[in-house]
């Protein structure tokens, strides 16, 4: 169950938010982090107080930075608890480019830079999603903040594809069916450098020569795969020594691939 906590930031702006959203034109749900200034009060055993009280703090540092309140719709601790911080029918300040008006934001407290979420934090994150699509009575697309229309972000973190995915699409659903292996022969043909891998998480990798490195494209739990063009595809088994080389997260899909 989610905590809802909007009555007790400081801001005020827990149940107005920034302007009205027109409930039709909100389309997605979007993954953050902090990497805040505030440091405390994120252990996975905080107690309820010591998370409202962090959650206050990033009221009153947004509302310093004239962003009307907290930055976020809800909230999603290590320890497993979700909060309600701002109204899912009031728009907040969570993205740039005038996207906010298309879009919820969840973050999870922490730093996920180069980190993955606590088991606490995917809890507690299923719990955010769960919330707002039982207000929206619908799905909406999930997206990591990076991969928003017109941002300039890091976030949530160069791990994104590690995590994202598994909230987005739950962990039996990740292997690819057949349909999606029929779908990414029509799509890849004709590959010149593209791979897949076949098992476990379903995501499109290129293999870059010079570096003798591998480039992470793309995870199909996210990305609506038909946007995509490659020459060229080749399917490896996860136990393929490619595998083993490192791998570079670019921070997000090139713009004429999307
Ligand atoms: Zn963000």
């Amino acid at each position: 169950m989610i905590i809802d906590v909007r009555h007790l930031l400081p801001s005020g702006s827990g149940f107005t938010g920034r302007y009205d959203l027109a409930l039709a034109e909100v389309i997605r749900r979007v993954w953050h982090h902090t990497v805040s200034h505030i440091s405390w009060n994120t252990a996975a055993n905080a107690t309820q107080d010591e998370e409202i009280a962090h959650l206050i703090a990033i009221d009153l540092m947004h509302a310093a930075w004239s962003l009307n309140g907290i930055g976020y719709h809800n909230a999603a601790f290590a320890s497993g608890r979700a909060y309600q911080v701002g109204s899912y029918d009031k728009a907040r300040a969570h993205v740039a480019s005038g996207q906010n008006s298309y879009s919820i934001g969840t973050v999870l407290i922490g730093n996920l830079t180069d980190s993955l979420p606590s088991e606490g934090h995917m809890a507690a994150a299923k719990e955010c999603k769960r919330s707002i699509e039982d207000f929206y009575r619908r799905n909406l697309e999930g997206l990591p903040h990076l991969l928003v229309p017109g941002q300039s972000t890091a976030c949530p973190g160069a791990r994104w594809s590690e995590w994202v995915p598994l909230l987005e699409k739950g962990e039996e659903e990740m292997a690819f069916t057949e349909q999606d292996r029929a779908t990414l022969s029509s799509i890849f043909e004709r590959s010149r450098s593209a791979l897949v891998k076949p098992k476990g998480r379903p995501e499109v990798y290129e293999f870059n020569e010079d570096e003798g490195r591998l480039i992470h494209l793309v995870g199909l739990a996210v990305f609506n795969v038909t946007r995509h063009t490659f020459d060229d595809v080749q399917e490896l088994p996860t136990d393929h020594p490619i595998w083993k080389l490192p791998v570079t997260y670019p921070g997000g899909i090139p713009n004429e691939l999307r």
